[in-house]
């Protein structure tokens, strides 16, 4: 009988793990913990939460994450089913108790009759059976190198350099124009691929004075090593000279401003398209270590973005991540070893949700494998399929940086307007629809158990 093995049993092996035994599927988790340790975690407990005790929005109706929580229960999930027995009251968020919600994810795991845990550090790529990698943000030195020998050094990163993602819809177009550098690009996709935001000397004055004097966060020790030529914040960058960010990223050169040609900017700021739909983007070399708050404030001073909302703020952090448009097919094996998935932070989605969410599919999708069953494509209106979709194919290979569910990734509704009282409509209605598409999905795959 052939047996599952994963690597790595944080949030995202160990409901991949679930899955696949509930499944029928023999599993053995690879954990290195408690012999060989992090620098976040504690103990050597599955499912050991590293930071904050938060599960995020609740909120299934109005929320991605929140949906992300709906679509994991009606999917069965260990790690929501354990996060609400040791929920913690906090309002509309879903806290958790988390030594106990630990270990009794680790009781259960290890309770089950089709799963054995295997407490050693893996440090090669397995070259025979099946797989799934979920080694997660602090993947182990060896493992990682192992995993750029296969990939090349290119494709994996050591740190995520986040740029501010906006929402497109809440640009406001009459300030911001669409148009690419020195008009390059021939098709429509190129052409739209720019939005640009202008300054006069004035606003940008006042925006460098802005993040000079933001809270910012300070790196913790081991956090800064040489990755900074590339991605320097921009604070770093105001502070090496006021000039530096005209001369850098908000470079104005090689645009017009549409709505007043004949007015030469004297900054522009400028976002470019996160994924295929063209419902979010990112604004261009903006990778920051301010804190959120500051964030928000700072970058509402950019004209056109006064009333933007984000999908997600900027940020930098330790981060081991592959660059899954590039390596994996759409069932989240390497494309060049299909006996190895890869699931969770690793595959750069981001957060607790969103790993365990990635260990999921990619348990059901090897139970499915090794048994022979063929798997239908997770629909993408789903909170599941449009994350998943998103790394192995939506969002641009070449700026890859990991992603937080949110409803940008959504293939738009028709008929619903936009607008604030649209908006909830609009959520309510993705929300609805996602939840029909998920439970079709499940449907198949419940009758195969039985
Ligand atoms: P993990 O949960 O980290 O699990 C990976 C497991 O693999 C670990 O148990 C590790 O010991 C094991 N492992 C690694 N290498 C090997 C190997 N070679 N062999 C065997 N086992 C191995 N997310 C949030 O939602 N909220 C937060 O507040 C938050 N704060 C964070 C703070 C820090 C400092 C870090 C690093 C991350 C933070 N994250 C946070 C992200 C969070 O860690 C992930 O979202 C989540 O834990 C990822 O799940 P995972 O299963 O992919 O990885």
């Amino acid at each position: 009988e052939q047996h599952l093995h994963i690597i790595g049993g944080g949030m995202a092996g160990s409901e991949a793990a679930w899955q696949a035994a509930n499944a029928g599927i023999k599993v053995v988790i690879h954990e290195m913990r408690p012999k060989v340790g992090t620098f976040a975690h504690r103990t050597g407990n599955l499912g050991e939460m590293v930071c904050s005790n938060s599960f995020r929005s609740d909120d299934h109706e109005q929320n991605a994450v929140g949906l992300l929580h709906w679509e994991m229960r009606a999917a069965g999930g260990l790690i929501m089913d354990m996060a609400e027995k040791h929920r913690l009251p906090a309002g509309g968020a879903l806290a958790v108790d988390r030594d106990p919600f630990a270990e009794s994810v680790t009781a259960a795991l290890t309770a089950h009759p089709n799963i054995s845990v295997s407490y050693d550090e893996i440090t090669t790529l397995p070259k025979d059976g099946h797989w799934i990698i979920a080694t997660g943000p602090l993947t182990s030195g060896a493992l990682a190198a192992a995993i750029a020998a296969e990939t090349g050094t290119e494709a994996l990163a050591f740190f995520d350099a986040i740029a501010p993602i906006v929402y497109h819809e809440t640009v406001n177009m009459d300030v911001a124009w669409m148009q690419s550098r020195y008009d390059k690009g021939e098709t429509v996709e190129e052409q739209t691929a720019y939005l640009n935001c202008p300054m006069t000397k004035a606003q940008y004055e006042d925006f460098i004075d802005a993040l000079l004097a933001a809270d910012k966060t300070e790196f913790k020790e081991g956090e800064t090593a040489g990755y900074f030529d590339g991605c320097l914040p921009i604070e770093v960058m105001a502070e090496r000279g006021r000039e530096t960010l005209r001369f850098g990223p908000m470079k104005p050169v090689g645009l017009t401003n549409a709505h007043d040609p004949g007015n030469k900017p004297y900054a522009v700021v400028q976002l470019r398209r996160d994924n295929a739909l063209g419902t979010l983007y990112n604004i261009v070399g903006f990778q920051t270590k301010m804190k959120y708050g500051a964030q928000k404030t700072v970058f509402a001073m950019i004209p056109g973005l006064e009333t933007a909302e984000f999908a997600r703020l900027g940020g930098i952090h330790r981060n081991t991540f592959i660059n899954s448009p590039s390596l994996l097919d759409d069932q989240m094996r390497l494309r060049s070893r299909p006996n190895i998935r890869f699931a969770g932070q690793i595959t750069g989605v981001e957060g607790y949700v969103e790993s365990a969410a990635m260990g999921l599919l990619a348990g059901r999708m090897a139970a499915a494998e090794l048994q022979g069953r063929s798997l239908s494509p997770v629909p993408v209106t789903t909170a599941m399929g449009a994350l998943v979709s998103h790394i192995t194919g939506g969002a641009e290979a070449k700026t890859f940086q990991p992603m937080n569910v949110n409803f940008g990734l959504f293939p738009p509704l028709d008929g619903v307007k936009g607008g604030r009282r649209g908006r909830k409509d609009r959520y309510k209605a993705y929300t609805d629809r996602a939840k029909a598409d998920w439970q079709d999905w499940l449907v198949p795959q419940a009758l195969a158990a039985e």
